[in-house]
């Protein structure tokens, strides 16, 4: 898995060195790069900062869902968004892409999705109805914002970006726990001029060059990306079985009724933390995707989809799967997930895998911190549209309350 330095490993690397290949020259001084950062570090400390009683990083529907709960109830804050717009993360995913829930879920607090009920939307109204939440409420939305550090100085919360520090009391990190492609270890082992991507760097087939294209990870993207490029090219999808629902979503029965029964019923109200189930689940769900939502095995194999067994190393140029078969291609797509990519949050919050501690989103170490829109926070529908307002109206109280006391 190629790994994201920690906010931890980031200080013990720069910080305590003190080798002399570490001496930088700063001024006409030569000094160690530990107090070169410390010299830095003071002078940005002492640069103006815009106060806020809080501050929320990330504008998508998690920060916006936040940023609702929290201007209901009169608390001042700015949402810090590191996009051009909101609703980029949505817009720049693969073209064809049609959310799994129908628009009677994908509605945040406040503003019902303007679609038939029904109907399941393209990406790109998804964006442009966050952009239209954000517009509706008068979201405090700063947008080119992209948080590059998150610490405490002063007793407060320091957040920098390029375009200027902000303080707060509280801060709300609202950027998900999917912002930083993840990749086995053996993708490192694969010769460089093999065109490659990630999954969400994927828009459409003709990205691709002619030949076969290997899709590394068979979760719902990976499943989704392959039934798009099968008409163009020849496509083998590796991974494990992850399994799937057990009905069509689009269906009469699935629309109606099923599709309800898993995303209200099972995501939101059986898996969450406060049920055995749940936290079996979540704890099996580790680092592994969901089971397929709207693509089914048959589907697959209809668009000549071949599969194979889950890739384990590459050899002569050939991947080689976990039976022994070796796999020829032209091309691959990491369909391997992604990695929370909170290394620009300096403070003692996260474990050994990146991810924050947290009790339902508040931070378990350190006061005045939260997290909205993570992984399971909740529960499975945590990270979903119609889930993710229950963990934001929780997350506005906690803060509201401390805000008041
Ligand atoms: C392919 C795909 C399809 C999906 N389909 C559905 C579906 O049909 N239905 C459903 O309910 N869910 C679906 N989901 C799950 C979920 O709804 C989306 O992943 C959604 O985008 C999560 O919203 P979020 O606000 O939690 O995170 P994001 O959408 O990732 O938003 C986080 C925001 O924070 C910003 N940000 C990140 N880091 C920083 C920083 N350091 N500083 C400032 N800003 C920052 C980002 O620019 C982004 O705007 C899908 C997910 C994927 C990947």
């Amino acid at each position: 898995m190629a790994t994201t330095h920690t906010a931890a490993s980031r200080s013990n690397g720069s910080r305590a060195a003190r080798h002399p290949a570490d001496l930088v020259e700063t001024g006409n001084l030569l000094r160690t790069q530990a107090d070169a950062f410390a010299a830095t570090q003071s002078k940005q400390d002492a640069a103006k900062a815009e106060r806020h009683d809080v501050v929320v990083i990330g504008a998508g529907q998690a920060g916006l869902s936040v940023g609702y709960h929290l201007k209901r109830r009169g608390v001042d804050h700015v949402i810090l968004e590191g996009a051009a717009r909101v609703g980029d993360v949505w817009r720049n995913r693969w073209d064809s892409l049609r959310l799994f829930t129908p628009a009677k879920f994908d509605s945040l607090d406040g503003y019902r999705f303007p679609a038939g009920r029904d109907v399941f939307p393209t990406k790109d109204q998804m964006a442009d109805y966050l952009e239209n939440y954000a517009r509706k409420f008068d979201l405090p939305v700063r947008l080119n914002a992209r948080v590059t550090s998150l610490r405490k100085a002063g007793g407060r919360y320091r957040v920098e970006t390029a375009e200027g520090a902000y303080e707060a009391d509280q801060v709300v990190v609202a950027a998900a726990s999917y912002q930083a492609p993840r990749l086995p270890a053996f993708a490192g082992g694969l010769d460089r001029r093999v065109f490659q991507m990630h999954s969400h760097e994927y828009r459409n087939p003709a990205q691709l060059p002619d030949g076969p294209v290997l899709l590394v990870g068979a979760g719902n993207s990976g499943a989704e990306i392959a039934v798009d490029l099968a008409a163009t090219h020849e496509v083998i999808l590796s991974g494990r079985d992850v399994g799937q629902i057990p009905f069509d979503i689009a269906g009469f029965l699935g629309r109606k009724l099923l599709v309800r029964m898993v995303i209200r019923g099972m995501f939101h109200h059986v898996l969450t933390m406060r049920t055995p189930m749940g936290r079996k689940f979540r704890s099996k769900m580790h680092g592994h995707g969901m089971p397929l939502i709207r693509t089914k095995p048959a589907q697959l194999k209809r668009a000549g989809v071949r599969r194979v067994g889950k890739i384990t190393g590459i050899r002569d140029g050939k991947a080689v799967a976990d039976n022994g078969a070796e796999v020829s291609f032209s091309s691959v797509i990491w369909c391997t997930g992604y990695h929370p990519g909170f290394d620009w949050i300096d403070l003692p919050v996260l474990d050994a895998h990146g991810d924050p501690r947290h009790r339902f989103g508040k931070a378990t170490d350190v006061d005045g911190l939260y997290f909205a829109g993570l992984h399971f926070q909740y529960a499975v529908s945590s990270t979903m549209v119609a889930g993710v307002g229950r963990d934001a109206r929780r997350v506005a109280s906690w803060v509201a309350s401390a805000s008041k006391g």
